[in-house]
């Protein structure tokens, strides 16, 4: 899965990264922070995960002596311009995941929840999907 010059960061905005190589099993030398900080806790001996200390949006899973890591693919600007290409710890895959997407659905607006999601589309806090010359960003779209 190679994707060059990809970036992301966390709800909020207050960390940025980049990446130009691969993103499984990522080499640190390919992934640059931006802006801020990642906060990491030791999940254990082996892994560290990190995340935005501001918004607890999680970001990455660091094998500590691998010498590599691992992003969060929904923490990408464009998370649909990635497709996986395997899948890793399936003793933990719920065993429901594989009816999910043949349950009945709806949009929210569907199940009657316009008003809430303008509501929240109105008072978001969350950072724009891109890069922004500063943090926190104006709304609106500005930069
Ligand atoms: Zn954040």
């Amino acid at each position: 899965m190679v994707e060059p010059n990809l970036s992301g960061g966390c709800q909020c905005g207050a960390v940025r990264y980049r990446i130009s190589g691969p993103l499984a099993n990522m080499q640190w030398d390919d992934f640059t922070v931006t802006r801020g900080a990642i906060a990491r806790s030791a999940s254990s001996d082996l892994a560290d995960r990190g995340f935005c200390r501001e918004c607890g949006t999680p970001l990455t899973y660091e094998g500590k002596d691998a010498g590599h890591l691992n992003i969060v693919l929904g923490t990408l600007d464009d998370p649909a311009a990635v497709r996986p290409a395997a899948q890793y710890g399936l003793e933990a895959r719920m065993p429901w995941l594989n009816e999910v997407l043949g349950l009945p659905g709806e949009t929210t607006e569907d199940a009657g929840e316009a008003d809430a999601l303008k509501t929240i589309r109105d008072s978001s806090h969350q950072h724009p999907d891109r890069d922004t010359d500063r943090w926190p960003a104006e709304q609106s779209g500005s930069q």
